[in-house]
Formats: C-alpha cells, structure tokens, sequence
C-alpha cells in the first residue's frame, strides 16, 4: 500500500529581518494562508527566521494557526565553547520544530562538510527536532555528469548521523545552481532527484522507513512554478528562499501544494 506523506512547504528567510519586520512577516503570512483558505489544511507549514526573530516570531505564532517554527543550522553539542553557534536545546526552549541542516550556503560559505553535517543532523534528532537535510549539486557537477554520486555521497554521509532512524526527517533536493538565480530545476529532475534519494534513504532505513520520509524541492520556488513540483509523485513539498519574504507569495505556493 502506498505511504501517504504530508506535504511541507518551509520558507528559509536567511539573513534577512530585523525583529519588528520578521513577527510582521509572519502576521501577514498568517493572514494570506487565511485569505486562501489555507489555514490548517493538509500541509504543514515553517517558517525559518534569523536567530535573533526565534522568540519574536514564536510568541506571533502562538496567536495563529497552522505555522511551526525552524531554525536554520544548529550545532551538534548541546553547549561549550562554540562562539557563534547554537544549540538544540536552545532552539527547542525558544519553540522551534523544525531545523534546517547542511544547507548549500552552509556549505559554500562555512566550510560544512559531510561529516560536520551528519553530527548536526544526529543533534537535530536527539532533541526531536525534525531537521530538513539539504543536498544538491553545482553547475559544473550537473554539467560533469555527476549530480548522482554527488546526492549519494551527500547524503550517505550525512545519513551517518542518522543512526537511530529517520522519525522527523525531510530531505530538500536544492541544486545549488538554482538557489536564487530565478533558474528553476525541471520537475522531472527533481522527481529523478527524489527517487534517488528515497533509494539511497531505502538503503539506510528499509523500504517501509523510507517511504514515509518527505523529499522537498529547493531552488527558485515560485508561485508559477510550484505546480510543475507539487505534482511529482515523490516531491512532497518545497524549501522556499527568496518567495518565502513576500506573504501573499509564500501562501499561494502553499495554497498550490495543498491542491
Ligand atoms: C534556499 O535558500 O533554500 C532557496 C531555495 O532559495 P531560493 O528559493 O531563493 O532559490
């Protein structure tokens, strides 16, 4: 029998907010999704704000329905001497449910490794958090060939840290060369990208484990473009960078994934 996924759709907002913009961010979003009629329907729904707007945007949140919390990164010790870091029983105190993990930026700009991300995934679901493991590959990897050993080399390392089981876990196919260039993946390759992922989760977990873990896309999403993503059999929702500041965006693509 064929496993029923709830969808996801969760806007990364980066490094953009102060505090008053981001708990009005989140106010009109609550009101957009409620103009859609999309308010606690079949989706879940995130937002990840800075660190600084966690408490501001959760105390908003309290007041709404139908949007959780998440946090962009975390560390894989719960404390120490890690200047610039946060935890996850930091972000669980402040109400966070979500967190996203090995993101490209991450990655490019931090110095994430497979391994630094399999620890902070590993931390993420110590502490129940229910992390969204980013994978994706460069042009010049799509280009060379070689976005399949690229995903499976990705995610088999960062699925080390994943031991215990797979319970919360989302994995979001972001190419890189898509992430806020306006240049969108296909929907076939993100379906090709999403088969290969649940395979190599299917190799970690079981089938049965595998079929029930939520594959996103990332890169681009927008509300004209939604449609071709939200329609493949194995995408299950999307991760949403630059769509996710603009509320009436943002509510329409959940609109769109809700169907
Ligand atoms: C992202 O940052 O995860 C992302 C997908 O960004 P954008 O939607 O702006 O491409």
């Amino acid at each position: 029998m064929a496993v029923k996924r709830r969808p996801l759709v969760a806007g990364n907002w980066k490094m953009h907010g102060l505090r008053s913009r981001s708990s009005a961010l989140v106010a009109d979003l609550a009101k957009e999704l409620e103009r859609l009629g999309a308010t606690g329907g079949p989706v879940d729904v995130v937002v990840c704000p800075p660190y600084t707007a966690l408490c501001d945007v959760g105390r908003e949140l309290q007041r709404t329905r139908g949007i959780d919390l998440g946090a962009q990164n975390l560390h894989w010790e719960d404390k120490g001497a890690f200047t610039g870091e946060i935890s996850g029983p930091m972000l669980v105190e402040v109400g966070c449910r979500y967190v996203i993990v090995g993101h490209s930026e991450r990655r490019q700009f931090f110095g994430e490794t497979d391994e630094s991300v399999s620890r902070r995934l590993g931390a993420a679901l110590r502490h129940g958090l229910q992390p969204i493991l980013c994978v994706g590959e460069t042009w010049e990897e799509r280009e060379g060939g070689r976005t399949e050993e690229v995903l499976t080399t990705q995610l088999r390392g960062a699925l080390a840290g994943a031991d215990g089981g797979p319970a919360g876990l989302s994995v979001a196919y972001e190419p890189v060369w898509a992430i806020g260039t306006g240049r969108a993946a296909q929907g076939r390759d993100a379906q090709a990208a999403a088969v290969l992922i649940r395979t190599l989760l299917a190799e970690k977990f079981g089938p049965k484990e595998a079929a029930g873990v939520r594959i996103l896309y990332g890169g681009s999403v927008k509300p004209d473009n939604i449609g071709e993503f939200a329609t493949q059999f194995d995408v299950d929702g999307a991760l949403v960078g630059g769509a996710s500041l603009d509320p009436g965006a943002f509510a329409e693509i959940v609109r769109q994934v809700m169907g």
